[in-house]
């Protein structure tokens, strides 16, 4: 079918379809001549909204507002990352591959004793992956992905939190299967005993808590084999730094807790191959075994860190002379280089720090 026939197609597969295709980037028209079937970016935004607001008048008893608020600031479009972007981690992806990748592309395999979990929960230091994990499960399982911060769901107005929970999950049913990823859910999600909580936030809590509920009741009440089941893949998934701080009952709806620990000296050194490797730089084999041990501790996005202010070494060097140097006549970058940035980029993580997660792990961490 030409992308205009499936378009205009009223099945509720390819309105699905429309509402998760990625809009494409404001780009400067290609010298290629468009194709005559090819839907211009304008037309399909218009369409997206007329389908968009169809669908939130076909949920009774949701918020048009608070609807709408999710479709504009929570559905992510495009926002690619594939498993190979993600360096080390193997545990993690295997489990999230069988957690929610291949049950959302096989339902049908998935079902009864195989049902897939209703919530993981991703946790560790920070910096190491989450957030890239949660993109790549949401890519490669192709679903609808929510991704919502805490701020996002608070609310000035009293009330207006509740609504907006409560359009999330109705929205992600319809337009499952879905994964709603809560950045950070220590801060929606803290123990019920924390003094600071204000009533807004339990209340957030609550019904975050009722609707994810819902979910498996709906789950549960499905016979085997109906298509309401499949229609109703809706995955909780979730990442925080601070998993000591949520509240047990969101823990223990968690049914899978993945750690998602500091990168392996492998990965380190794969991921800093992998960063220089755009670049030109003189590093040898044995320049990488070199940086392991001084890169102890450090965390995938302290690497990161690291790689970019290397890389800023021979440019720093040239001050105002940068202007005026040619492309190809500054110098690569060297092992020196990341020395120098090693005496100010620091882990993000202490030794101590670490220790609380490998506990938090132990005692309520899921095995493998
Ligand atoms: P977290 O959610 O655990 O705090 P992120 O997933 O947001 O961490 O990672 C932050 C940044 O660090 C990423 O954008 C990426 O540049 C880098 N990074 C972290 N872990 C990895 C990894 N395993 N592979 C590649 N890059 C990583």
């Amino acid at each position: 079918a030409t992308p205009t026939s499936s378009i205009n197609s009223n099945s509720s597969a390819s309105r699905k379809r429309l509402l998760k295709s990625p809009t494409p980037p404001p780009v400067a028209p290609t010298e290629s001549a468009p194709k005559e079937s090819e839907v211009s970016p304008d037309d399909e935004k218009i369409l997206k909204e007329a389908l968009e607001d169809e669908l939130i008048d076909q949920m009774r008893g949701i918020d048009k507002t608070a609807a709408k608020q999710i479709f504009s600031e929570i559905v992510v479009h495009g926002d690619e990352v594939h498993w190979d972007d993600i360096a080390g981690l193997e545990s993690a992806k295997s489990s999230l591959k069988e957690a929610v990748v291949y049950p959302f592309l096989r339902p049908d395999l998935f079902r009864g004793l195989r049902e897939p979990v209703r919530g993981m929960l991703l946790f560790g230091p920070p910096g190491t992956g989450k957030t890239m994990l949660a993109r790549a499960v949401a890519t490669e399982s192709n679903s609808t992905f929510f991704s919502i911060s805490a701020s996002s769901l608070t609310s000035k107005y009293l009330g207006e939190s509740e609504k907006l929970v409560r359009a999330l999950f109705a929205i992600a049913k319809k337009l499952s299967p879905s994964i709603v990823f809560v950045d950070e859910i220590d801060s929606i999600m803290g123990s019920r005993n924390n003094d600071g909580e204000n009533e807004s936030s339990r209340r957030i809590k609550n019904e975050f808590l009722i609707q994810w509920s819902s979910l498996s009741n709906a789950a549960a009440g499905n016979k085997e084999g109906s298509e309401d089941e499949e229609d109703e893949r809706v995955l909780v998934l979730a990442a925080t730094n601070l998993p000591w701080s949520i509240d047990e009952a969101a823990r223990r709806r968690f049914v899978r807790r993945q750690y998602i620990p500091l990168p392996e000296p492998e990965t380190r050194k794969k991921q800093m191959n992998k960063l220089l490797a755009h670049q030109t730089h003189t590093l040898t084999e044995e320049d990488f075994e070199e940086l392991l041990a001084l890169t102890d501790g450090y965390s995938g996005s302290d690497i990161t860190s690291l790689a970019k202010d290397a890389a800023m070494g021979p440019l720093r060097e040239l001050g105002d002379q940068l202007l005026f140097t040619p492309r190809d006549q500054i110098r690569p970058i060297t092992l020196q280089d990341v020395k120098n940035s090693l005496e100010y980029i620091k882990p993000s993580v202490s030794k101590e720090g670490l220790t609380e997660y490998e506990d938090w792990a132990k005692k309520f961490g899921s095995s493998g």
